[in-house]
């Protein structure tokens, strides 16, 4: 990917978006392209083709869907399913049609079974049910992986599906009931020690075991995938191969490598935050699923590696969390 190349950023005001920007314009890639979701409506279809006609990105980061938590996803399924079905048909299908020369589409870790073993690979990908709560979003990003593989197999694009694990960092979305267990706990320990409360309540039993990346380390990831030589690159999109149980569609984990307990998270959060009173385990509320871990050996194995500890990645999150709020 040349300096000077023109670069689209979907969604680029997100969490992973808002990171591939910061990544981009730290190596020197300026040519950039952004549209908020007041200029451009990626629902659209004629604005879309508009948009891909007019600025004819050469590389382009889907970065933009309908996302949230199980509240969101279980209130909004319509719209979960229809704005990310829309979004990613209109600008898949324009990348080929404009001849964009990568598009890297992102979704999350939930595409994958809920009972699929751990550490999850990339093969798993429709060996059992979903989580039912989230089905209208994975099937969505599903289809939207088949898309990529169906255009480089008929095509010969080069449309490559990425799967990052659950991220946290700056410009996460510190929602009360509606946000994730890094950006709520930030927000319930840092409320507590400022009103001099004598506990913090985490939900569950703390045993559950998650895997977790700063965004800017999948931002990373993505743009050193972007930037990818050819034959390594081709190598992950099976264009070649005819669709079948031996060849997969083209698709790569992104994570961190190891997991930790809630417990472990909990402890951690307190002190990156400096509270001195208890932390009280809700056994009420639901763990969920006990482990979620992805198999990341294939990109790591193309030389990349998250440089971001959890406990760095934690302070640099609460540290904007502080300015924001
Ligand atoms: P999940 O990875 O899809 O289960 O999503 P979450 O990030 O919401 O939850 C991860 C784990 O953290 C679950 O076991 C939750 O029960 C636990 N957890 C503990 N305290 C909280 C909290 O205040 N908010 C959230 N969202 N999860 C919490």
């Amino acid at each position: 990917m040349e300096k000077s190349a023109k670069i689209y950023i979907a969604g680029h005001r997100g969490l992973v978006g808002s990171a591939i920007v910061k990544v981009l314009l730290a190596k020197g890639y300026s040519n950039l392209v952004m549209r908020t979701h007041a200029e451009l409506d990626l629902t659209s279809q004629q604005a879309v083709i508009e948009f891909f006609s007019k600025e004819k990105p050469e590389y382009v980061f889907l970065a933009a869907a309908k996302v949230g938590g199980i509240h969101a996803n279980n209130t909004y399924p319509a719209e979960f399913i229809y704005d990310n079905l829309a979004i990613q048909t209109n600008v898949i299908h324009q990348c080929y049609v404009h001849g964009v020369k990568r598009l890297l589409f992102l979704g999350s870790s939930c595409i994958y079974p809920k009972l699929a073993p751990q550490p999850i690979k990339e093969e798993y990908l429709l060996t059992g049910a979903l989580e039912p709560t989230n089905r209208p979003y994975a099937l969505a990003k599903i289809a939207g992986i088949e898309m990529c593989w169906s255009y480089n197999r008929q095509y010969g694009t080069q449309f490559l599906a990425v799967m990052p694990t659950n991220l946290y960092g700056p410009g996460d979305n510190y929602h009360p009931e509606n946000s994730h267990v890094i950006p709520a706990l930030i927000r319930k320990f840092h409320d507590a020690k400022i009103n001099n409360l004598p506990d913090v309540t985490v939900w569950g039993t703390g045993t559950p075991r998650r895997e977790f990346l700063f965004n800017q380390d999948m931002a990373d990831a993505c743009v050193f995938l972007m930037q990818l030589e050819e034959s390594k690159f081709r190598s992950l999109l099976n264009s070649d191969q005819p669709a079948s149980e031996k060849f997969q569609p083209p698709l790569i984990n992104v994570g961190f490598g190891s997991d930790v307990t809630i417990e472990y998270l909990a402890d951690t959060i307190k002190s990156t935050i400096d509270f001195q009173g208890q932390i009280i385990y809700d056994k009420t509320k639901p763990d969920g699923t006990p482990r979620k871990l992805m198999d990341s050996s294939l990109l790591f194995s193309l030389g990349w590696q998250p440089n971001t500890a959890l406990k760095d990645g934690l302070s640099r999150a609460y540290a904007e969390f502080k300015n924001k709020y």
